[in-house]
């Protein structure tokens, strides 16, 4: 090598480095998860709002990037219209209706997690965004359920594989076996006949760690207080590769029985994976600590299989819950 080319050499090198340099703060944007939250149709008014909330929990993080893709046939909700706009995706005014949106078709394949905030009674995706959802799940990819999304779409085989248990929408013991804790601590999957799906009225409860070795949640307090919220039970489905890790009772008469419903859930859908969480109906659910954090520690590893956040100092104890008031956007 002549001297001229060495110099060369050590020149471009530097060049190289300097660009890198420069570079690195984009660099690092691009290297962020990207999230897409799914939303339109929801039978609980906070919606709009909630989608503004998870998708500032998950910037504010500084893991991820977040998109919003929403159905054109929005459902009514007067109470949050006015977190309608913010979302930007989806541009009709809200009207209750049911209908499929033909051109909801978002491109999962961009993104490294779906976020469902649908809800109950949402009307059917196109069969080729199901079929496409599918593939992006069987493909690796990774999708997080939110309260009432598992209250959808019981007539698709492939989403009650990806949720494995889910509520209401005419499930029955057709659709799978009730599975819970019981007394003993024993999972019990019970295929006796029965509705799916129930609760009391939003109250605050506790919530019971039952696998302290996922990475979801490991280092979480065994009994947590959590915010007032919905606590589903009597979930069914076919609960094939799934693994529990919190469940809570909701009502006396099943606290008399010793009966522990699944709260937070992880499935495996061929490569995909799903977390699956039943905490979410309302405000002060989504102010909660406990789902907060559960919410982006679920997140990240259904997007990565690892958690790389720590637990915050304000997750709630047994006896007391925690919550943090959300700053809105937007003047009420
Ligand atoms: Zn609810």
């Amino acid at each position: 090598m002549t001297h001229y080319q060495t110099t060369t050499t050590i020149l471009f090198r530097v060049a190289a480095l300097v660009l890198l340099l420069t570079l690195s703060p984009a660099l690092h944007a691009a290297d962020k998860l990207k999230a897409l939250i799914v939303d339109g149709q929801n039978n609980h008014e906070v919606w709009p709002k909630s989608t503004i909330m998870m998708k500032q929990y998950l910037e504010a993080s500084g893991l991820f990037e977040v998109d919003v893709a929403r159905t054109k046939n929005v459902w009514k909700s007067e109470r949050e219209a006015a977190y309608l706009p913010l979302a930007k995706a989806g541009e009709s005014e809200p009207v209750k209706n049911s209908k499929t949106d033909p051109n909801f078709k978002p491109d999962f394949a961009k993104y490294n997690v779906v976020i469902s905030n649908f809800g109950w009674k949402a009307a059917a995706w196109p069969e080729a965004t199901r079929k496409a959802f599918e593939k992006y799940m069987a493909d690796g990819g990774g999708f997080v359920s939110v309260h009432a999304a598992d209250n959808c779409w019981s007539e698709w085989p492939e989403f009650n594989q990806m949720i494995g248990l889910g509520g209401w929408g005419d499930r029955t013991e057709k659709d799978g076996p009730y599975v819970y804790y019981d007394k003993a601590g024993k999972i019990v999957r019970d295929t006796s006949p029965g509705k799916a799906g129930k609760h009391i009225p939003a109250h605050e409860f506790v919530v019971t760690i039952r696998n302290h070795e996922h990475p979801i949640t490991k280092g979480l307090p065994d009994f947590w207080l959590h915010s007032k919220d919905e606590c589903y039970s009597r979930l069914r489905g076919p609960a094939e590769n799934l693994t529990i890790l919190a469940t809570g009772c909701d009502s006396p008469e099943l606290q008399a029985a010793g009966r522990n419903e699944p709260l937070l859930m992880v499935l495996d859908y061929h490569k995909g994976r799903v977390f699956h969480t039943t905490l979410g109906h309302d405000t002060e659910a989504f102010e909660g600590v406990g789902f907060i954090t559960t919410f982006l520690r679920g997140t990240e590893w259904a997007a990565t299989g690892k958690v790389t956040q720590k637990i915050p100092a304000d997750f709630p104890g047994a006896a007391k819950s925690s919550a943090r008031p959300f700053k809105s956007p937007v003047a009420k």
